[in-house]
């Protein structure tokens, strides 16, 4: 039998090496592409040894091969708000640069792509929960722009390759997810209050703890990815027909919603031994007040719905950070 190729960029970061891992598991013949800027090559290194697994340390933005790949997805891009603030022109090439060439490699091969875009195209949304016919509330000259401004464009090249070149592409709108695999110095809230509380240093609260977010176990993220690969392109086209949609982008998340402040708690009742306060420190500036997704279109299309409820996913991520 002849196995099937697939491409992750961003493959040793934190979703990606979940998702090689799967892929692997599916069956796959997985190439993992990554610049190791914020990914990891311990992230892969047990899959070194995997004559189905290759890893190429390289990066999106210039990235050629004359390899064909089956399946390419898309997730290369810092998306830390840290790490993307950090290099914030870089992040605009990844997104925008970065899009487009595995856009054009997709186009060459005939293969399908899934292309990760994120619940910043939402901005600081002005409607609660989010479905995906809202077009968002987007600062263009903010310090999250390079980010969500990047993604926006990565969707609109999407769209529009599938509207000039019928390439197949397939968009999922990522909410907040968390798991082992992040990375410790992530500098996103789960692995920060985690490592806080471990380390017994002060949980840094953002503001007052008032904003929203809602968590996803990355399990549940990658289980979205492989139904919504698996489906035949006409019935996903039909679909966004249906409901009035110019592209197939969906909402990926867990609709669970919480405050920065009762994460901050739940963390601490689950690391009943550390000695960490919670402090207050600002809020930095564009950063959403409310996010939830709505997710009725991923569970009508992919027959989907996250399973993992934040108190059981956040004891399985402090059991990683643990380890580490
Ligand atoms: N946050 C916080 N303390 C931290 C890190 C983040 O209170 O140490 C807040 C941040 O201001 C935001 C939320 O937690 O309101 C989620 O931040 P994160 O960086 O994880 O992701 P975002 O959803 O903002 O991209």
């Amino acid at each position: 039998m002849i196995m099937k190729r697939a491409l992750v960029t961003g493959g040793a970061g934190f979703l990606g090496s979940h998702l090689c891992r799967r892929l692997l598991a599916d069956g796959f013949a997985v190439t993992a592409l990554d610049n190791l800027y914020t990914g990891s090559r311990r992230n892969v290194e047990d899959l070194l040894d995997n004559r189905c697994f290759s890893f190429i340390e390289g990066d999106v933005i210039d990235f050629s091969t004359e390899e064909m790949f089956d399946e390419i997805y898309n997730l290369a891009c810092p998306a830390s708000p840290v790490h993307y603030q950090a290099r914030p022109i870089f992040t605009t090439r990844t997104s925008v640069i970065g899009t487009m060439n595995m856009l054009e490699l997709a186009k060459r091969c005939g293969a399908k792509m899934l292309h990760c875009s994120t619940s910043e195209i939402y901005g600081d949304p002005l409607v609660h929960p989010q479905q995906e016919k809202y077009w968002g509330n987007v600062n263009t000259i903010g310090i999250r722009s390079c980010y969500d401004e990047g993604k926006r464009c990565a969707e609109t090249l999407c769209a529009d390759y599938i509207r000039e070149f019928d390439t197949d592409v397939r968009m999922v709108r990522i909410f907040n997810t968390y798991g082992p695999a992040m990375h410790p110095q992530d500098g996103r809230v789960i692995s920060n209050f985690i490592m806080q509380a471990l380390n017994n240093e002060d949980i840094t609260v953002f503001g007052d703890g008032s904003q929203t977010r809602s968590f996803q176990y990355c399990d549940d993220l990658i289980e979205a990815f492989r139904r919504y690969m698996e489906l035949p392109v006409e019935r996903i086209r039909e679909f966004f027909k249906e409901k009035g949609l110019g592209a197939p982008a969906i909402n990926t998340g867990n609709p669970g919603e919480y405050t920065i402040r009762e994460l901050a708690e739940e963390t601490l009742r689950q690391i009943p031994e550390s000695k960490s306060k919670l402090i207050e420190k600002p809020l930095p500036s564009d950063d959403p007040k409310r996010r939830k997704p709505d997710i009725t279109l991923a569970k009508e299309l992919l027959g989907w719905e996250p399973k993992v409820p934040l108190q059981e996913g956040l004891a399985k991520t402090i059991a990683y950070f643990r380890t580490r």
